[in-house]
């Protein structure tokens, strides 16, 4: 396939000014940025074109060799450079000096005449919140103290002393990527020398030690829904650290740590309880007042109840976080052997033991053998 025109590409004439040049190419790059046109090849072939294109028309000696040999001029090298020696570096600086002032960000270069900084976006951080069984059950909101990277206040985050300027790092040349190219695409790597700042500290920022970061605590109000369960995590977007050279900042993940509840316990998005009761509330059945997460509940205990029944509380769980509907309150009977009994008590024990044996005699001795072990 034949190769398009590059000014056809950036769509100006060919007596075009460097101006003119440039602001069309910062058209097309802001229309067919990947950030914009995400999952769309098309756009994406375009923005690589339109970078292409201006790499070599917003440069004034690749130009005059393109006006004068066309792409074999370009490829052969007059001057000794390659399509992939010269696109390892200068598209993506180009481009980001472009966007860079398109964008607002800038502004180090401009101001204090250097080259750009490779813009980086902030890290993603993650914080562990405990919550009381009851506050995951009802849901809370919480102030958490974060303590995170922002960019140095004193030097703008360039970490050099105000006044004094940063050389330009020499590996990378001041993009703080290192761009391989295979054919048109390429592959960056963050500089190993100035860590993708593009730049290094002749005369290090007094405040932040020449890092260009210094820590910033923020307090921040974290609504933590009703249901939320250990291990949850809520992403907050955008309170991870602050960018890079107006790199966005990451997201703050806030990882949910439910404590244990002395009364009750989760399973699911059921809420459990297990309520003792006595022998003869056992067998005589009573009315039981309990104390839940969302106030005074009553538990009718039906008479002659077994150990281990479970009575099932509609709608009265956790709330489902993923959806709609609630999990239950499940009330799971334990009828407990008593214990230190009075005097008086044991005649009663005695007394119903008796009349337990007189009723047994009536039954087979397979059955006598279970009710007296
Ligand atoms: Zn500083
Ligand atoms: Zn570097």
């Amino acid at each position: 396939m034949a190769k398009k025109d590059y000014y056809d590409i950036l769509e100006v004439p060919r007596n075009a000014t460097k101006d003119e040049i440039k602001q069309s190419y910062r058209k097309l790059a802001l229309k067919y940025h990947p950030d914009r046109n995400q999952k769309n090849p098309e756009a994406e072939e375009k923005f690589k074109e339109a970078s292409e294109a201006y790499s070599i028309l917003g440069n004034d000696e690749k130009r005059r060799i393109y006006d004068n040999y066309g792409f074999n001029g370009l490829n052969m090298g007059g001057r000794g450079f390659s399509t992939s020696s010269f696109f390892s570096d200068s598209i993506f600086s180009d481009f980001e000096d472009i966007l860079g002032d398109l964008f607002g960000f800038g502004s180090f270069s401009s101001t204090r005449g250097n080259k750009r900084y490779g813009t980086r976006n902030g890290s993603d951080i993650g914080i562990e919140v405990d919550l009381t069984l009851e506050e995951a059950y009802k849901g809370i909101e919480k102030t958490v103290t974060v303590h995170k990277e922002k960019n140095c206040n004193v030097c703008d985050g360039t970490g050099s002393e105000p006044g004094t300027t940063p050389n330009v790092c020499t590996h990378c040349g001041g993009t703080g990527n290192i761009r391989r190219s295979q054919g048109f695409f390429s592959i960056s790597t963050t500089c190993s020398l100035c860590g993708g700042s593009g730049s290094t500290i002749s005369h290090p920022c007094k405040k932040c030690n020449g890092k260009g970061r210094i820590e910033d605590i923020k307090e921040i109000k974290v609504t933590f829904p009703p249901g939320v369960d250990n291990g949850n995590r809520l992403r907050i977007t955008g309170e991870g650290e602050e960018g890079f050279n107006g790199g966005r900042p990451g997201d703050l993940y806030i990882i949910i740590n439910v404590k244990e509840d002395d009364k009750f316990k989760r399973e699911g998005n059921n809420l459990i309880y297990e309520l003792n009761i006595s022998f003869s509330q056992a067998v005589l059945s009573d009315d039981i007042k309990i104390k839940t997460f969302y106030g005074t509940e009553k538990i009718k205990i039906p008479p002659e109840v077994q150990d281990g029944k479970i009575i099932k509380l509609k709608g009265k769980g956790f709330k489902n976080i993923n959806g709609w509907g609630k999990g239950n309150l499940l009330i799971i009977i334990k009828v407990v052997t008593p214990t230190n009994i009075s005097k008086r008590e044991r005649e009663i024990y005695k007394e119903l033991r008796e009349i337990e044996n007189k009723k047994n005699k009536n039954l087979s001795s397979e059955a006598k053998e279970f009710l007296i072990n």
